[in-house]
């Protein structure tokens, strides 16, 4: 028996074999005795007071605490202080732009914070350590308290059949890498996962080993997070990326976020929100929880302002039904629509149309022909609302639309990107001052790493001028993505997996059926900095490779090294650690893939790896020759802030095959929930940044000290004879298939009618891998039918604490 998803105390799974029909279980407490379940496990999380406004006295409270009893004080202060400076190094968290001129002392949240203090930690894992625990007694605890135990810092290596890590030179375990790989039978019996913390100068690298090796087997991050907005984006405009500066935000007359949960996720956006909202900038929130964050904002700069009720943020909320966005944005355009023929063409941008884009006639079409009942029905707003948000779009003359998960991770994702396009496309919203389109990234370098070759389709013109630039032929044939990756594992074809960061097992749909995948694997190689679960579900022979953080000094030959990254707006700029290693035996990414790139590639490479990471300015002068954008980088990156990537709608220029942008029309998508089914959404505490896990509070949500709960509307509730509080099994269904996921405590939330939320990772389970979006193969974790049982686990509950 085998725990593969225990995120909290009372968190873990045990291994079923799947079959079509069957009901797959992820239990939430898999026994090493039965009947002997420690008293933890048998807590539920706890309903406390929900904070009204985000950030403030109990943010700084909360980054202070963390900061010292992680990193002890003098060292909090030195850290965090260089945190998103022009001399410090980047926040290793989020991708949200850091301003363009005059940063404060303090240029970070709380989120950055824990991320820092995560990386920063005193705590130390030794190879004592896995002497200590076996592989078995690791997997019995939760994610949390992995995260805990503090840095990796030593190589270790897992011998096939063998319970336990054992400490392994850099060396050997560079041979054991390269014999594996040389070994298979095809390059493409390998694959090579980014995650967005790798900077870019690791990124390329990692892209040209996997390349000279011979595949394009590259899957990333932004395979699970944002390759909907990709795909729909470049072929509506040209470039898959925002279109905005952060200076924008400043200019806007109306913002609208969508399927975004800033306060959480991208904490100082609430900061461009604050003030565009003080300059009279109309927020339009689109989102089927009311979040905390887009409520009221009280800012930590601003002493005077946290001790008021906060600046509130959305001047209008639509509780939009999960996987509503479709039908609501129609709504509003046909608003516009009708608007514009009342006005006489004075709403629509009508030359911008004409001149700049195609395929309007057919949206104006399915737009008049689009029924109100339907667009109602299916987005759960009222035509009143839809009529609020059409007013505050006619009347803007500049505005943007933000948006993140709850827009790509869709079946439909793409054709949610693409409506969003429509709408700004109306009116002219792209290319303007104040105007423009923004997928806000959740990693900090995720966008950097596509840029520089992370992807397994990267254009024929790229990979023509890496192989010019290093003497070899790259291979053409499109690699695997994340999701592919984990069905070669499952059928044997993949042998090897290197993952350069991130945890896939927790980011990946499936779990059980993953972890199963994983396990077909020869060899499972983890660059990392800390522990995870990713580390205890591993191939026959596994090793892990500790690298140094974003945090720490990067000593090279040539002298002290820094690193460059790309946020959501296109800045590239560099990162610079100001703290010692936290162990001698670290390496840097750049120097850990050169390691195994030299000694696989052996006489066949005419690359001088050591050279290129003696000194990375000549890693980024490769980078100059071969990804456009990059003219002069070692000069430019080296500005205070760096430098902007062009980007073609930006300027006004579309960058389509035709010059024009794309109005595209798509259905409103049908869900055909069963009787007494629900739509569950994923998403993410407040404690906690992608897939690590820094505590088990939300205190946005009001939870407490647990994860296992269900946000549901208090009428779904009663509807199913149920009381808040009680304990429910959650069960998926896609086409044929059932996943179950135990006892989850019911939230009675504000949410709208038969629209569901739950964490991940632990939901992650519920989700076929099979279940993608159309044309982006991206998971599809926010919108799963799912019914609900009560949980046949009798077990205390205990009383909800108050205020
Ligand atoms: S907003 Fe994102 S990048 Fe900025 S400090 Fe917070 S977590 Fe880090």
């Amino acid at each position: 028996m085998v725990n593969l998803n225990r995120n909290s105390n009372e968190t873990a799974a045990t291994e079923a074999e799947p079959s079509s029909g069957q009901v797959q279980t992820a239990q939430p407490s898999a026994l090493l005795v039965p009947g002997a379940e420690p008293p933890l496990e048998r807590r539920a999380a706890e309903q406390v007071h929900r904070h009204e406004s985000a950030a403030g006295l109990y943010s700084i409270y909360e980054t202070v605490k963390r900061g010292v009893v992680e990193m002890g004080a003098g060292n909090a202060f030195r850290t965090l202080l260089k945190v998103n400076q022009t001399d410090g190094f980047d926040c290793p968290s989020c991708a949200w732009p850091d301003p363009d001129r005059d940063r404060k002392p303090a240029e970070f949240c709380e989120n950055g914070a824990k991320a820092v203090a995560s990386e920063a930690t005193k705590e130390r894992i030794l190879p004592e350590f896995f002497a200590k625990h076996s592989i078995s007694e690791l997997l019995e605890q939760s994610d949390r308290w992995y995260e805990q135990q503090g840095r990796l810092t030593h190589p270790m290596w897992r011998p096939a059949g063998s319970d336990r890590y054992q400490p392994i030179e850099w060396d050997a375990a560079f041979t054991l890498i390269a014999r594996k790989l040389n070994a298979l039978a095809s390059p493409n019996e390998a694959a090579f996962y980014t995650s967005g913390r790798a900077s870019n100068e690791a990124a390329f690298l990692y892209g040209l080993f996997a390349r000279q090796l011979g595949t394009n087997n590259l899957p990333d991050c932004s395979n699970l997070c944002h390759e909907s907005s990709g795909a729909g984006l470049n072929e509506a405009i040209g470039i898959g990326k925002a279109t905005v500066k952060i200076e924008d935000f400043s200019y806007a007359d109306a913002i609208f976020v969508i399927g975004q949960n800033p306060g959480t996720c991208h904490p100082r956006m609430l900061s461009e929100l604050q003030k565009a909202a003080r300059n009279g900038c109309k927020i339009v929130s689109i989102n089927p929880l009311a979040e905390t964050g887009l409520i009221r904002f009280k800012n930590p700069q601003e002493p005077l302002s946290l001790l008021g009720p906060g600046t509130p943020i959305a001047s209008l909320f639509l509780p939009v039904r999960i996987n509503g966005d479709v039908a609501l944005l129609k709504g509003i355009m046909k608003e516009m629509l009708e608007a514009d023929v009342r006005s006489r063409g004075r709403v629509l941008a009508h030359d911008f149309i004409r001149e700049q884009t195609e395929g309007f006639e057919a949206l104006r079409a399915d737009l008049e022909s689009a029924d109100w009942d339907e667009i109602v029905e299916s987005s759960g707003c009222s035509r009143e609302l839809i009529e609020q948000a059409a007013d505050i779009a006619i009347r803007a003359e500049h505005m943007i639309c933000c948006w993140a998960m709850g827009i790509t991770q869709h079946k439909n994702g793409v054709a949610n990107v693409q409506t969003i396009a429509n709408f700004a496309l109306l009116r002219a919203q792209i290319g303007r001052r104040g105007a423009g389109l923004c997928p806000v990234r959740g990693h900090s370098n995720v966008q950097g790493d596509r840029t520089v070759g992370i992807w397994e389709k990267m254009s024929d013109e790229f990979l023509t001028k890496l192989g010019k630039e290093f003497d070899f032929s790259p291979p053409k044939a499109h690699g695997l993505d994340a999701v592919r990756t984990i069905q070669a594992m499952a059928s044997g074809q993949l042998k090897v997996f290197i993952a350069l960061g991130g945890n896939f097992l927790a980011a990946t749909p499936d779990t059980q059926h993953t972890a199963r995948a994983i396990q077909r694997c020869e060899l499972t190689v983890q660059i990392s900095t800390k522990l995870n679960r990713g580390h205890l579900i591993t191939g026959q022979e596994a090793l892990i490779l500790p690298c140094l953080g974003r945090t720490e000094e990067d000593l090279q030959a040539t002298g002290a090294q820094f690193v460059t990254m790309e946020n959501t707006t296109g800045v590239v700029h560099q990162s610079r650690g100001v703290l010692p290693p936290a162990s001698k035996h670290l390496r840097s990414e750049p120097a850990i893939v050169a390691g195994m790139a030299q000694k696989t590639l052996a006489g066949r490479t005419k690359t001088d790896w050591a050279g290129l990471v003696s000194d990375y300015d000549r890693i980024r002068e490769h980078i100059e020759h071969v990804v456009p954008g990059f003219a002069q980088y070692n000069r430019r990156v080296r500005d205070p802030g760096g430098f902007y990537l062009p980007n073609g709608p930006r300027e006004g220029k579309f960058t389509t095959r035709s010059g024009k942008a794309k109005f595209t029309v798509h259905p409103i998508p049908r869900h055909d929930l069963r009787p007494g089914e629900l739509m569950l959404t994923t998403l993410r505490s407040h404690d906690q940044f992608n897939t690590t896990i820094y505590g088990e509070n939300d205190r946005y949500r009001g939870i407490a000290n647990g994860r296992r709960v269900l946000f549901i509307n208090a009428r779904d509730i009663a509807e199913r004879g149920l009381e808040s509080g009680s304990l429910v099994d959650l069960i998926s269904r896609v086409g044929d298939e059932s996943r179950k996921a135990e006892r989850f405590k019911l939230v009675a939330y504000d949410i709208p009618l038969g629209c569901v939320a739950a964490y991940y990772p632990e939901t992650n389970v519920l989700v076929p891998l099979q279940n993608v979006a159309d044309r982006s193969n991206q998971p599809a974790f926010k919108s799963i039918p799912i019914r609900l049982e009560p949980s046949p686990a009798a077990l205390a509950v205990p009383a909800p604490v108050s205020a």
